[in-house]
């Protein structure tokens, strides 16, 4: 399977008090055409800052420290900006929790669909209309020919976010990269955008990394997931094997933490203690102050990949211990 993205040891952080502070350490993951991969991690652990700086959108303060992105077989990372800008909006387009951040509010939808339409596609006029409508219609506004003429504020929280996702869609991007794109709206509406894009994704074969803090969110859309925890990716699956047979001691916590399962919207609840801050970051394994099973040596070596299943990796010492001559099972956390 060809990679459409293809993220290698990336590394980035934020400029603070004369030194850049690593957010995203080392990240690497993979997403192929019409496949969703879920980053998924508590708030702070860096997977926002993975996708800005994938896309070279961190804010000034930010840098890329380190790594390679390959978009399309490209090194995006070296590309002159200019070349870049041309990249956003039609290989990779991006859709963010808070459609205020991306809808221009002084622009009728239209406009901003058609702005993209021109600058992408070349296309103008009536066709860029009819495209428009089509939009629209895809990502199920009803009354297209009145919401073309509308601005963001006379929409509804869903239908900005539905908007927000023509405007995304209008450069046919084979890459989406939605950043909690359903956490500002009620339960309902979750569920129909979450739905929306997965038959978007379908229908465009477009690769999707989904940003989230919500395991629901990625019980119903992900095929693989990424744990991130303190800038760093701790385990990775199939959905399926993640659900059934989480490993690492973090990814543990998060399930044992919640109250429900299968409740839809559930949220990471809390874990005892707290993730360290950038500054501060522990040596060796960065969960070992909130681990159960901790041992002298997690506070001194970082882990290494451990791979249990196809595609099923866990970065733990004392995951690798329980594996001798290649046994699968693994006891439960204490
Ligand atoms: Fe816990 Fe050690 Fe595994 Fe880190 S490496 S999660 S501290 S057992
Ligand atoms: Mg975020």
């Amino acid at each position: 399977m060809s990679d459409l993205l293809s993220v290698r040891n990336l590394k980035a952080g934020f400029l603070a008090g004369g030194r850049v502070l690593t957010a995203v350490d080392g990240v690497s993951f993979a997403v192929a055409p019409g496949e969703t991969f879920a980053l998924l991690g508590e708030s702070g652990c860096g997977k926002s800052a993975t996708a800005l700086a994938l896309l070279r959108l961190l804010p000034n303060a930010g840098r890329i420290q380190g790594g390679e992105v390959w978009l399309e077989g490209e090194e995006i990372l070296a590309l002159p900006e200019a070349a870049m800008r041309d990249r956003r909006g039609s290989a990779a387009a991006m859709i963010f929790q808070e459609p205020a951040t991306s809808l221009n509010p002084v622009l009728t939808i239209g406009r901003q669909i058609g702005e993209s339409l021109e600058r992408h596609r070349g296309m103008k006029g009536e066709a860029a209309r009819r495209e428009a409508l089509a939009l629209l219609t895809a990502v199920g506004i009803a009354d297209p020919e009145r919401r073309l003429e509308e601005y963001p504020f006379q929409l509804s929280g869903g239908m900005k976010q539905r908007a927000m996702i023509a405007i995304a869609l209008a450069g046919e991007p084979r890459l989406l990269i939605a950043d909690e794109p359903t956490t500002a709206l009620d339960v309902t509406i979750q569920a129909q955008i979450l739905d929306l894009l997965a038959r978007l994704q379908a229908e465009r074969a477009m690769g999707m990394l989904l940003i989230t803090h919500d395991l629901g969110v990625v019980a119903r859309s992900a095929h693989r997931v990424g744990v991130m925890y303190a800038g760093e990716i701790v385990e990775t699956a199939p959905r399926q094997e993640f659900f059934t047979s989480p490993r690492h001691p973090y990814t543990q916590k998060l399930f044992a933490a919640l109250p429900d399962l299968g409740q839809r919207g559930a949220q990471l609840a809390t874990i005892p203690g707290q993730v360290p801050g950038l500054a501060a970051m522990p040596a060796g394994c960065r969960f070992a102050p909130r681990c159960p099973v901790a041992m002298d040596r997690c506070r001194l070596e970082s882990p290494g990949w451990t791979e249990l299943e196809a595609g099923h990796q866990v970065r733990c010492h004392w995951v690798a211990q329980q594996l001798p001559g290649g046994e699968q099972r693994l006891p439960d956390l204490p």
